[in-house]
């Protein structure tokens, strides 16, 4: 059972009806609160939003329909596609990020984002590689859900891929997904992702 509140937001438009939605892109929000996340996600000046926005205190907010292309992810690239908006459905998850004091996500959050996860991928058919951070997906410009995120017990829980086996070189993280154009952000992303330990040790 699973309480969403509505809350619209103008900036969508429609899918191309060719694409299949295969993908899940995780965000965390960089803001100071999820009131002004919303806030902006709903403001048809900023051209950006999500499908749907977790807070905190686990509440979950759908800003999109999952039939229409919200705004979430950017220039971005994975496993040979750019068109990543069209082919996904986005999560912003309440967290004020690296700019404003990256945290750790509360237990009642994460859980309602595995909440939320299952329900979307008992709609749409999308493999566990797809199921991946916006960082991923635009190693160059973005940091987010962070080295912080649960990725492993997501995956517990059936949700996405918790531990890549083997080596991370240009070719393995090239052949998973990666635009590796810049080799070194994108062994960061991957890091973060996968081997967060790399990044929190420091
Ligand atoms: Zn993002």
């Amino acid at each position: 059972m699973m309480d969403i509140t509505q809350s619209p937001s103008p900036n969508f438009d429609d899918r191309p009806i060719d694409l299949p939605i295969d993908m899940l892109i995780l965000h965390y929000t960089g803001m100071k609160t999820g009131a002004k996340a919303l806030e902006r996600m709903c403001d048809p000046a900023a051209e950006v939003s999500a499908h749907y926005m977790v807070e905190e205190d686990g509440s979950i907010f759908q800003l999109v329909s999952e039939d229409k292309r919200a705004w979430h992810a950017g220039v971005a690239f994975w496993r040979g596609h750019t068109n990543i908006n069209a082919r996904s459905i986005g999560i912003e998850i309440v967290n004020p990020g690296h700019e404003w004091g990256y945290r750790p996500f509360p237990e009642a959050q994460i859980m309602a984002v595995i909440t939320l996860c299952k329900s979307i991928l008992s709609r749409h058919m999308i493999e566990p590689r797809n199921i991946i951070g916006h960082s991923d997906v635009a190693p160059t410009r973005k940091m987010d859900p962070g080295e912080l995120f649960p990725w492993e017990l997501l995956a517990h829980e059936g949700i996405g891929i918790g531990e890549f086996e083997g080596e991370a070189s240009q070719e393995t993280l090239a052949e998973f997904g990666y635009d590796i154009t810049d080799w070194q952000a994108a062994l960061t992303a991957f890091n973060r992702h996968f081997r967060p330990e790399n990044l929190l040790k420091a």
